[in-house]
């Protein structure tokens, strides 16, 4: 969900924006108005997350997937070793297509055991002579969540933050590359945040990487080598303005922990429902559960619907059911449901 305040101020500002008597549909990407915007967004971005100075924000077409294509494209040599942690659905799409680009090798692949827990990274099978090492920091589907930056790494680190994006403070300066699309955390669907070191701009991408996915042309360009979701960038901003004035990032984190805690707290105490994520690892954004009679799950989710309790449907890679909870979920949104859930049945 957006936050309602957001809604509100976009329905205002639609069809007059600022004053102008023009919507933010209707203006030009290159004209004042709308760099204004844009250069507000990367302020915020760039104060929310404290990216430091050697660090390039880029907000770029195609969603995350087209991502899973651009890193090998941009920072790995044709044929060069590339590390990826499969711990979930995302990361082991993101290793699908990256293998078509480069050597890729699976330092530790979950799925062994259900992605339920996450191994320690010591026990990766990492090489210091690959091009990065990439982990997707929150499995969407899965439910599984780093619960901090792995350790001891020797190459660049690479990670899909897309389902926990400015959910918890994070130091940017431990990555060579982190990126996530809009739709779960910063707005609706459409850009893509890409926060790269300086340095890495430099590696050349492969020949045949399509101009607007290059990120070294990209920043050259501030983000417009073609025209952006100029919508959907200008929502973002009032995103990030909306948890800056909650107070920002740890503000986020309290009550993510605070959201999540109340349903997991709820679920282990309960005979009816189930989570067999490893605690040390459950996420604090995407909570999935089963019915231990799972013959009742249709029923659940037909009753929840009818009570407004939208979209707890499972992802069909796993099925039972999953409680996104990103940042504009209120607690009261967390009660509501573990309420119906303790009345149904
Ligand atoms: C949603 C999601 C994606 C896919 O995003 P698209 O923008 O649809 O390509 C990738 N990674 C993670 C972790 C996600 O949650």
């Amino acid at each position: 969900m957006l936050p309602p305040s957001v809604m509100a101020r976009l329905q205002t500002d639609f069809g007059d924006w600022c004053h102008s008597g023009l919507s933010i549909m209707e203006v030009s990407h290159r004209g004042p108005e709308f760099r204004a915007v844009a250069a507000d967004l990367l302020a915020r971005f760039r104060r929310l997350l404290q990216v430091p100075a050697n660090y390039e924000i880029l907000l770029l077409p195609g969603g995350a997937q087209l991502q899973f294509a651009g890193i090998p494209m941009n920072l790995a040599g044709q044929g060069e070793r590339v590390d990826y942690a499969i711990t979930g659905h995302w990361s082991r799409l993101a290793a699908k297509e990256a293998q078509r680009y480069a050597d890729l090798r699976v330092v530790v692949d979950m799925h062994d055991t259900h992605c339920r827990g996450i191994a320690p990274v010591d026990a990766w099978d990492c090489s210091d002579q690959a091009a990065y090492c990439y982990y997707t920091d929150n499995e969407t589907v899965n439910g599984v969540e780093f619960s901090s930056i792995p350790e001891g790494i020797a190459t660049d680190l690479v990670c899909d933050m897309s389902s926990n994006i400015l959910s918890r403070p994070v130091d940017v300066s431990r990555f060579g590359l982190l990126f996530a699309c809009s739709q779960k955390n910063l707005g609706p669907a459409g850009l893509t945040l890409v926060i790269i070191r300086q340095d890495l701009l430099a590696r050349a991408p492969s020949p045949f990487t399509p101009s607007i996915m290059s990120y070294a042309l990209q920043q050259e360009k501030e983000s417009m080598k073609n025209t952006p979701v100029t919508f959907a960038w200008y929502v973002v901003s009032l995103v990030l303005e909306w948890i800056e004035a909650q107070g920002g990032l740890a503000a986020m984190d309290a009550l993510a922990k605070q959201r999540a805690n109340l349903l997991y707290d709820y679920i282990d105490s309960s005979d009816r429902y189930e989570n067999l994520i490893d605690p040390a690892v459950r996420s604090r954004m995407n909570v999935v559960f089963t019915l231990k009679d799972a013959s009742q799950q249709a029923a659940f989710l037909r009753e929840a619907d009818t009570a407004g309790l939208k979209f707890l449907k499972g992802h069909v890679a796993v099925g039972g059911m999953r409680a996104s909870l990103y940042n504009a979920m209120p607690v009261s949104g967390v009660e509501r449901l573990i309420d119906f859930m303790d009345a149904f049945g």
